[in-house]
């Protein structure tokens, strides 16, 4: 049996909290725990938000906190070309479409519904896409591109969940409402999702699963927020004929007042506390772990 394989996936857009110090400690213990792999992976698709300063504070911060992990570290920016070659295939199964609504119109297209209860909306609380140029003929798509219109890649989910069928995963954490064990997967929950966009071949969710199959990844470690993406990593693994790997969604680190922390402050970013006098030992204790 090879050894287990976990990975540490922050975006370098902002600086370091409690919450990734939690995320990423529990991946290299579980990993020392079971003489497994800890590697690191940089998610730096999105140019207009990472920046290479945030990533040399993070692996500064990681450094800090006692972790050591593989090199070289995987850079997403550094791999279009496999998330173009995945994109191609679901596009070769005819699974993808170009989508050409901004945020803006997709808000009008929905008002214009006027749905007595509510639009449907995704796990992530985001209303789902109405599926409008999902219609459109080939050739109106292919001159709106011409044209110079910006345009999503998205998936067309109900084909794509009548290709596989029903899935799940093995969930070694838990959901928020204490999902565990075999979980079934609901990808259609998310609708037509993005799997791309015109200046950026690949997504959050198709960069994912790409890069874990790549890096071998066995076990993915990371927070509760993400585990009903779960549903749309699962589908894609399957389209694409990728392994599956298993699953442990963490508990979120909270602030004082409740909520999950987005971004670092003074009581919760690792530079702030380092600066504070706060020692990594103490951060451990902080975030729960032993
Ligand atoms: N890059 C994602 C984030 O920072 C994490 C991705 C993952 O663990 O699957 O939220």
């Amino acid at each position: 049996m090879p050894p287990p394989v976990f990975r540490f996936a922050p975006s370098p857009n902002g600086y370091l909290h409690l919450g990734h110090a939690f995320s990423a400690m529990l991946n290299f213990d579980l990993a020392r725990q079971s003489g497994g792999r800890f590697l690191l992976r940089v998610e730096d698709i999105d140019p207009t938000r990472c920046r290479p300063e945030f990533e040399a504070a993070i692996e500064e911060d990681l450094n800090w906190l006692g972790l050591s992990w593989e090199r070289p570290v995987r850079r997403q920016s550094e791999h279009l070309s496999e998330y173009r070659a995945a994109l191609e295939k679901l596009e070769g199964l005819g699974l993808i479409y170009p989508a050409f609504e901004s945020r803006l119109d997709i808000a009008k297209l929905i008002a214009e519904q006027k749905v007595p209860h509510g639009w449907p909306r995704d796990p992530d609380g985001v209303p789902l896409y109405p599926g409008t140029s999902r219609s459109f003929a080939a050739e109106k798509a292919q001159q709106m591109i011409d044209a110079g219109v910006r345009y999503s890649l998205r998936l067309d989910m109900a084909a794509a969940c009548a290709r596989v069928g029903s899935i799940g995963w093995t969930e070694r954490g838990e959901g928020p409402e204490g999902e565990t064990g075999a979980v079934a997967a609901e990808p259609a929950a998310w609708g037509d999702v993005i799997i791309a966009r015109k200046e950026t071949p690949t997504s959050y969710h198709l960069a994912v699963v790409i890069d874990d199959a790549l890096q071998g990844v066995s076990e993915v470690v990371r927070g509760q927020d993400l585990f009903w993406s779960t549903s749309v990593h699962r589908l894609l693994q399957e389209l694409l004929h990728l392994p599956q790997p298993v699953y442990r969604h963490h508990r979120l680190i909270r602030d004082a007042s409740g909520q999950k922390l987005s971004k670092s402050t003074d009581a919760t970013g690792l530079r702030e506390l380092r600066a504070a006098g706060i020692d990594p030992a103490e951060i451990r204790r902080r975030v729960g772990l032993a």
